[in-house]
């Protein structure tokens, strides 16, 4: 018979560490055979190190049907897991499981002190597969709230038929007021409507507060002193690893290389791995989307060894044509570096597809994922991602911080281009070695206060759930997308909302961007005008400059109300309408 939740808590408490991870072990022996013709690929869950199947059966109908999980493992602490998650999820209809407080079992369970982070990896996968087969129950049955709650893993474009009613889960106004800059007035008497977090993301206050905590508290350089301070600082320091890596869904933290930014994380790919990579002859696969961060250190890679850029071709949608793809993905192609998503048309690559046809010629993906990251459920191992680089500052975190994910085999293969202290293992006179990565990336002193707040602004994105912010995003989009659309001579450049993520791009006839991005200012709405470091996708699209407006999770749909009133304004001052 198979435990209730309550008796698994209870025969854990009375049990010391070493035995607590022994009755994981035994917990998996009680569990239901699972069907041998169930143990397909379409069930296995990724992101598992072991292998796992999971289905779930629905009983009764409507909102009342409850739901059973059954799943199986081939290996004996998973199937411990596996009934975790059964005791927890079993005999709950679908919204309740949605709502269900599954980290709250794990953190009484202290299961972080039993399982690897790899585990810990997979059983966020067997959460996720839960989940998604929960919503699709709920979307299936017409429920209008959870269609919008598309399942599809990451990256993919979203087909999701959203409604614009007031439905969405996340309370933008609560998490608005963690925000202090967004709270404070403006001399005209306004609140800041800010619409520029494609550029760079407000800090929530506790994200402020850590980098206070860290500085008042326990500051020292990380990897150097075996002090008190110098302990916890590494503690906190390879912690906020360990979170990003979590969130990506790494498979270890040592994936995770700490880097300023994207920009030099894509140099440092370009560089250390392309260099050594790209042959004479070769060509580098990217797009016309890109933004420069993107584009030109493989313009330049490709420059300096003889290999050719070539283009992905973009439909006038705004969406990469995929159907094009084989007259540019060659046995030549060495490298892909393509835009998780455009932070100009706003546009989900389908990055996973891509990245399957790049693998089949052999060709290594980074993906650029300074948009998407912050705004779509990203999961590396699942879209088996070679390279993915972000900014710090765009996912609610400080600046001077960023990441560089490499799968271990990619890693091993690039070479560092910075070199000096903590990074190697032997310096000898006649020549050096390096450790190995993160390490041999890590050169000298890392941002560390901005890294260890970073890790800080992850826990908070996790809190709330990165689904949630998409599907909120993705809303506020939609509803800007249609109240734009009726303004009189506007061109919004990029594919329908289904297929983008919370940037939107525009111009409206008769209007200079910068002139209208000065007089929606005065409004006290903000917005980005200008080419957005995507010269090439303005110059396909011919045009010098737009709009753009970009959401994140503190906006409301008061905002776009704001915007819109903002637009009109502008046009009755600039057009004498
Ligand atoms: N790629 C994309 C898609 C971006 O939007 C940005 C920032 N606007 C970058 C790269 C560069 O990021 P950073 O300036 O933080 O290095």
């Amino acid at each position: 018979m198979l435990l209730t939740l309550n008796e698994i808590f209870e025969e854990f408490a009375d049990l010391d560490r070493q035995d607590q991870s022994l009755y994981l072990l035994e917990l998996g022996d009680e569990l239901p055979k699972f069907p041998d013709d169930a143990r397909t690929d379409e069930n296995r869950v990724h992101g598992c190190q072991s292998q796992v199947w999971l289905t779930t059966d629905v009983n009764g109908v409507g909102d009342d049907a409850t739901f059973t999980v059954n799943a199986d493992s081939d290996s004996n602490i998973v199937r411990g897991l596996i009934a975790i998650l059964e005791a927890s999820y079993n005999g709950k209809t679908a919204r309740e499981i949605l709502a269900y407080d599954i980290d709250g079992v794990f953190q009484r369970l202290d299961l972080q002190q039993h399982i690897s982070p790899q585990r810990r990896n997979g059983l966020r996968g067997m959460v996720d597969r839960i989940l998604k087969l929960t919503r699709l129950h709920l979307v299936q049955n017409g429920d209008t709230l959870n269609s919008a709650e598309n399942s599809t893993p990451s990256h993919s474009p979203r087909a999701a038929s959203l409604q614009i009613a007031n439905t969405a889960p996340l309370d933008a106004i609560a998490i608005r007021k963690q925000f202090p800059v967004l709270c404070q007035l403006l001399p005209s008497g306004s609140r800041p409507i800010f619409l520029d977090s494609g550029a760079s993301a407000q800090k929530p206050q506790c994200v402020i507060d850590k980098e206070r905590e860290v500085e008042e508290q326990y500051f020292a350089n990380a990897h150097r002193g075996t002090y008190q301070f110098g302990l916890r600082i590494d503690q906190e320091f390879e912690g906020a690893r360990s979170k990003v890596a979590t969130f990506l869904n790494a498979a270890s933290p040592n994936s995770i290389v700490f880097t300023p930014g994207t920009t030099i994380g894509i140099n440092m790919i370009a560089a250390g791995w392309g260099r050594k990579h790209v042959q004479p002859g070769d060509e580098i696969l990217t797009s016309v989307m890109e933004h420069h961060a993107n584009f030109v250190p493989w313009q330049q890679l490709a420059k300096e060894r003889g290999a050719t850029l070539r283009l992905i071709p973009l439909k006038a949608n705004g969406r990469l044509d995929m159907d094009q793809l084989d007259s540019v993905l060659t046995q030549r192609t060495r490298i892909v570096a393509i835009t998780g998503m455009s932070n100009m048309l706003g546009t989900i690559n389908p990055v996973r597809e891509l990245i399957r046809k790049a693998h089949a010629v052999g060709a290594c993906v980074a993906v650029d994922g300074a948009q998407s990251v912050a705004h779509l459920p990203t999961d590396v191992i699942g879209d088996d991602v070679d390279f993915l680089t972000f900014s710090g500052h765009k996912l609610y975190g400080p600046t001077g911080v960023g990441i560089l994910y490499g799968k271990p085999e990619r890693l091993e293969e690039m070479e560092p281009i910075i070199f000096g202290g903590h990074m190697i293992s032997e310096v000898r006179v006649e020549d050096s070695t390096w450790s190995a990565p993160p390490a041999k990336f890590e050169a000298g002193t890392m941002p560390i206060v901005q890294a260890i707040a970073l890790g800080t602004a992850v826990d908070w994105v996790q809190k709330i759930g990165i689904d949630t912010i998409h599907r909120h995003e993705q809303m506020l989009t939609e509803l800007a997308m249609q109240k734009l659309a009726a303004v009189r001579g506007i061109t919004i450049f990029g594919p329908e909302s289904a297929y983008r993520g919370g940037v939107i791009s525009f111009r409206i006839d008769g209007i200079h961007p910068e002139d209208l991005a000065a007089i929606l200012d005065q409004q006290g709405v903000f917005t980005r005008h200008g080419h957005h470091c995507t010269m090439p996708l303005h110059s396909h699209l011919g045009v010098s400059a737009t709009t753009r407006v970009s959401f994140a999770a503190y906006n409301t749909a008061d905002d776009i109300t704001a915007l819109m009133a903002a637009i009109e304004f502008a046009m009755k001052r600039l057009m004498r309408l």
